[in-house]
């Protein structure tokens, strides 16, 4: 994979601690999910050196916190060029251990590097407050203050924008940052920490750690030294390291899952709303927290709409991501293609049926074809728990109370999505909808200047935005009197 990339060092295969590769004899593999290849071998790392890189970050702080914002600034818009500039290289690296099409995986390098830009702007808007004092000799000033040295760890489908999106407002505002990326796809994370190094980003300030994924998450959630933890994963793995972190009243940041329903209503302009279940559905083949992934639509125009979605879908090209010209990936693994599997069997023996796709494709690496079913019930499997795959499963509805309920019913509040030309309807369904992303008459809606995060189960805090630094900052009070 060494041959792929114009600059064969930004493989690396070690952790990434003060600012030195940290190797080991013990070692994991990172394949590809297009062919179950070996494509590197990665030092196996756990408690001991993520100890060390919690000292390193310790050690680092108190320069990185006390230089002036225009400093750090100027270093994250280094690094952000730097991605930029290597983003071919680190698009290739991406596909070649997460799957994802090279445009798609293109188009996640541009989008994390957005992060360290906007970030990088934000570092020197870490704005405090004067206060009115309640008597004539009180002065009251609030500051904001880098909560300290932050743990971070990170899923496997966005190999490059979930770290960014952690990793540079923590740098911004003056934190230093101790990251587990997934096993699964570290090599991502191990370039972006050489162009990191490149961009003048002092050792010890961002470290990296993979391996042992419970030691090492043992230490993030239970060092007493760690102020801040954030995570990005699934919902049970998110609460049990969220009570971990209880222990030591740890600021804790959580994106758990997503069961984003797609509300299509009749009056909906139908094109655009199909573009946006495409968009929704099958974006990194349907492996997204915010990815549609029960779609509910108006008896009206349901079966118009069902099959327009089939047409579609039966024309998405299915291969490996860095062989040619392809619009879905492969799934991550084998669990993530018995998961749909399993989904699309629940919603036959409901009464369901599979218009296209709805089986595996080849036996080698780990492809599932573009699938849409139409009559799944509302009580389907796929209704209470995410799919992470690229089945669209249609469920009829036949008023708006209905489906508000359909839709608010369950545990998740990540995204929504519905289509519809009434604006009074925008509003009710606006403010009726229990998430913390509504995509109204669009299927995308991420993008580095909006708050990203959910409600209920699916999460705590926000990222990206100007709130996207609150969430590395401690709010101090100086409380004066004065003679
Ligand atoms: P998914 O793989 O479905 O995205 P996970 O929650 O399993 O979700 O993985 C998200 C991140 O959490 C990965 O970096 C993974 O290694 C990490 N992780 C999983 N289990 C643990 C654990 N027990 N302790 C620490 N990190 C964990």
């Amino acid at each position: 994979i060494a041959d792929l990339l114009g600059r064969p060092d930004l493989l690396r295969g070690a952790g990434y601690i003060d600012g030195q590769w940290i190797d080991r004899d013990d070692r994991f593999d990172v394949t590809n999910p297009a062919d179950d290849s070996v494509i590197a071998s990665v030092a196996q790392l756990g408690r001991a050196e993520t100890v060390r890189a919690v000292d390193a970050a310790e050690r680092a702080l108190p320069a990185w916190r006390a230089l002036p914002a225009k400093a750090r600034s100027v270093t994250l818009r280094r690094w952000h060029d730097l991605i930029l500039a290597h983003g071919d290289d680190l698009a290739r690296l991406l596909t070649a251990e997460q799957g994802k099409p090279l445009a798609e995986a293109k188009g996640e390098i541009a989008y994390a590097a957005s992060f360290v830009e906007w970030f990088a702007e934000e570092a020197k808007r870490a704005n405090g407050d004067v206060i009115p004092g309640p008597t004539a000799t009180r002065r009251l000033v609030v500051v904001k203050q880098p909560v300290g040295i932050v743990g971070a760890i990170t899923p496997w489908n966005f190999p490059a924008a979930m770290i960014t999106r952690k990793v540079a407002p923590a740098l911004a505002v003056g934190c230093t940052v101790v990251l587990k990326p997934s096993e699964l796809t570290p090599l991502t994370a191990f370039a972006l920490a050489v162009l990191a190094d490149e961009a003048g980003i002092p050792a010890g300030v961002f470290n990296i750690v993979a391996g042992d994924a419970p030691a090492i998450g043992e230490v993030l959630t239970g060092d007493p030294r760690v102020r801040k933890f954030t995570f990005t994963g699934s919902t049970p793995v998110g609460k049990m390291l969220a009570a971990r972190c209880a222990g030591t009243v740890k600021r804790v940041s959580l994106e758990l899952g997503g069961n984003a329903p797609l509300i299509i209503f009749p009056d909906a302009d139908l094109d655009n709303a199909i573009e946006g279940a495409m968009a929704a559905k099958f974006r990194n083949t349907g492996q997204t927290c915010v990815c549609a992934n029960r779609i509910y639509v108006h008896r009206d125009i349901y079966d118009d709409v069902a099959h327009a979605l089939a047409e579609r879908v039966a024309l998405l090209r299915t291969g490996a991501g860095l062989g040619g010209a392809t619009d879905a990936g492969p799934l991550i693994n084998r669990a993530a293609i018995e998961k749909v599997e399993r989904h699309v069997a629940d919603a036959r023996a409901g009464g369901g049926r599979v218009l296209t796709g709805g089986a595996r494709i080849g036996d080698r690496g780990n492809f599932y074809a573009p699938t849409v079913m139409t009559g799944v019930s509302p009580d389907a499997l796929l209704c209470r728990e995410e799919t992470f795959g690229p089945l669209a499963a249609l469920v009829r509805f036949h008023s708006e109370a209905q489906v508000i309920d359909y839709a608010n019913s369950g545990s998740a509040g990540l995204a929504a999505y519905f289509y519809t030309r009434d604006a009074s309807r925008i509003w009710r369904m606006g403010e009726a909808l229990d998430y913390g992303m509504l995509g109204i008459n669009t299927g995308l809606i991420s993008t580095e200047v909006a708050p990203f995060g959910g409600m209920k189960e699916s999460g705590l805090g926000r990222e990206g935005s100007h709130y996207g630094t609150a969430e590395f900052l401690d709010i101090k009070l100086l409380c004066q009197e004065i003679a």
